[in-house]
């Protein structure tokens, strides 16, 4: 039976049982306990009565979700990225919106990493070799080589908390590190030893190219022909942020024709890939099905983060993972009350 006293919480699928423990606490809670996102039709019947909503980042929290919602207060994301919200609608209308910065960070920078080391010494086509049956010389001198990671120089585009991550593992392996951000970051400079570069020299120098930056409608399409065309012919190119920074079909194109060496992708322009893809062809590229938070101590972490969010600002209290600050200055304008 539902509580006249306890918020109500719609989560959009299946997630961490800590966070549902949680949310159990305080809310009441519609779950819709199944592993794949709902459609926009079930999304748009179950956010009617709602104070939240618990998604994530395959459900696209639009306007016409948020207008069938007029309660909403919080939409909470177990992501970081809020590229599938509508935040300046939201925002608009006093609707916090809370995600998981931070705790997903050193676990996407190992992907990055993984990716890196994985395309550069052909890991994944040498293990297909040996299952195919195809391994027929023990050892020879020029089989399956592949670039050193080790010494390289390594581009970052975005220098936020996945990309400085990453820029600390490189230096591990004794790399050179540049990065282009909108944001200059000097005292990074200096703690890190790394380079700040415009793009288009980042794209000429780097050995591997790793992208973290979020996507906005500047950044989409940030890595087109155009910029493929500037890197190396012996360049590697890893993208962990979203698919639609990077031009796919241009890229397709830069691997088939040889502008460039290789590509380690976990994020595609739609997603799943689908099975027709030309990059499921290509042997000079690693495909992960965007993996890069999937550990399991970081999901629980990621789920958790978003739950406590949600029921800080129901409770009237400001969490730290709150993504668009203005809204508490359009909420005081409007004088509307946290709860
Ligand atoms: P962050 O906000 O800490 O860092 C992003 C950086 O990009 C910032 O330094 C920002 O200044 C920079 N930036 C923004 N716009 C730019 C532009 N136009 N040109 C150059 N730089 C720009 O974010 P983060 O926590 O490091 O995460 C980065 C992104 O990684 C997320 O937004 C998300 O989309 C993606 N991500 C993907 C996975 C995955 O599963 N593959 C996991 C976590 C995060």
């Amino acid at each position: 039976m539902r509580s006249k006293m306890k918020p109500i919480v719609y989560v959009t699928r299946t997630i961490p049982e800590v966070a549902l423990v949680l949310l159990k606490q305080y809310c009441e809670v519609v779950y819709r306990d199944e592993v794949p996102p709902p459609k926009k039709e079930d999304i748009l019947k179950n956010v009617v009565n709602v104070d939240a909503i618990y998604c994530t980042l395959n459900e696209k929290i639009d306007k016409e979700v948020m207008d069938a919602s007029p309660r909403l207060k919080v939409i909470g994301t177990m992501s970081v990225g809020v590229d599938h919200i509508d935040v300046e609608y939201a925002t608009s209308r006093g609707i916090y919106i809370v995600h998981t910065p931070g705790v997903l960070t050193e676990t996407t920078a190992d992907l990055a990493f993984a990716l890196m080391l994985a395309s550069a010494r052909r890991i994944v086509e040498c293990d297909r070799m040996i299952r195919e049956g195809k391994w027929k010389l023990a050892w020879a001198p020029t089989m399956m080589l592949g670039y050193d990671v080790h010494g390289k120089k390594l581009g970052i585009i975005g220098l936020g908390r996945i990309g400085v991550a990453v820029a600390k593992r490189a230096k591990g392996f004794n790399m050179k590190v540049y990065y282009y951000d909108v944001t200059r970051r000097r005292e990074l400079e200096n703690e890190l030893g790394i380079e700040y570069m415009e793009l288009s020299q980042l794209l000429k120098e780097s050995d591997f190219i790793s992208i973290h930056v979020p996507l906005t409608s500047e950044t989409r399409h940030l890595i087109s022909e155009k910029e493929l065309r500037m890197m190396k012919s012996t360049a590697i190119l890893i993208n962990t942020s979203r698919g639609p920074v990077v031009d796919e079909k241009a890229l397709v194109k830069a691997l088939k024709e040889g502008w460039i060496a290789g590509a380690g992708l976990d994020v595609f322009e739609y997603e799943p890939l689908p099975p027709d893809s030309p990059l499921v062809n290509l042997p000079n590229v690693v495909l992960t099905p965007h993996i890069g938070s999937a550990s399991y101590d970081t999901r629980n972490r990621m789920a958790q983060y978003a739950a406590e969010g949600i029921i800080k600002i129901l409770r009237g209290e400001e969490p730290d993972n709150l993504y668009n600050r203005d809204v508490v200055k359009i909420r005081a304008l409007h004088s509307v009350k946290m709860i």
